[in-house]
């Protein structure tokens, strides 16, 4: 997307999971996540609504259709080519999918036409307090060291899920004000 209002579009990634599709809608405005059925068939893992943030409309599109590619798949290519910024996705409750997230970040940062492309690592399902594998600061200082943004999130509690959109409409914003 070129304008400076938008539509901006953000990218779902991650491994299978770890809650995109849950996030996605949340975002989409339902409560149980689930897909929405609307008039557009076959998109319902998209959507589409227009946002306020620091009193400034913006447009925002979130697809979560990552895991119905393959890695270096032509879904996946075009998830990289089409995203303005991109929510890198783990759970906190399953180490395998945090230990997957540099390796899946290369792959967002050489795939992608912008030269830096907003990331934020979100580490969802912070609810699950006794089965959490990886710590807050775990997550923070991986974040520091790819150097990308980074919340913690639940889904489930619909906590930090306005925050997690409302920062990627923010990071998407910078880069475009970036002279
Ligand atoms: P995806 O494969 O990444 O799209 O993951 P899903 O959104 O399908 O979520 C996988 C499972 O985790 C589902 O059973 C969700 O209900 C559950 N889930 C997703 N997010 C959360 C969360 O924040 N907390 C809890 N407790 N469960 C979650």
């Amino acid at each position: 997307g070129g304008s400076p209002g938008g539509p901006y579009r953000v990218v779902l990634a991650g491994e299978s999971g770890v809650g995109k599709t849950a996030l996605a809608g949340i975002f989409g405005g339902l409560p149980d996540g689930a897909p929405r059925e609307d008039e557009h068939p076959g998109e319902s893992d998209t959507y589409k609504r227009r946002l306020s943030v620091d009193e400034e409309r913006t447009t925002l599109i979130v697809y979560d259709i990552w895991d119905q590619g393959e890695a270096g798949g032509w879904l996946q290519e075009s998830c990289l080519q089409m995203g303005d910024a991109f929510l890198l996705v783990f759970s906190v409750t399953d180490r395998r999918s945090f230990s997957r997230i540099p390796q899946t970040l290369l792959h967002l940062r050489e795939g992608s036409p912008h030269p830096d492309p907003p990331v934020i690592l979100v580490g969802n399902k912070s609810d699950l307090a006794r089965s959490r594998e990886v710590s807050l600061e775990e997550g923070r200082s991986l974040a520091v060291m790819l150097s990308c943004k980074h919340i913690e999130t639940s889904a489930a509690l619909h906590h930090n899920t306005r925050e997690l959109f409302e920062g990627a409409v923010r990071q998407i914003r910078l880069r475009r004000r970036r002279p």
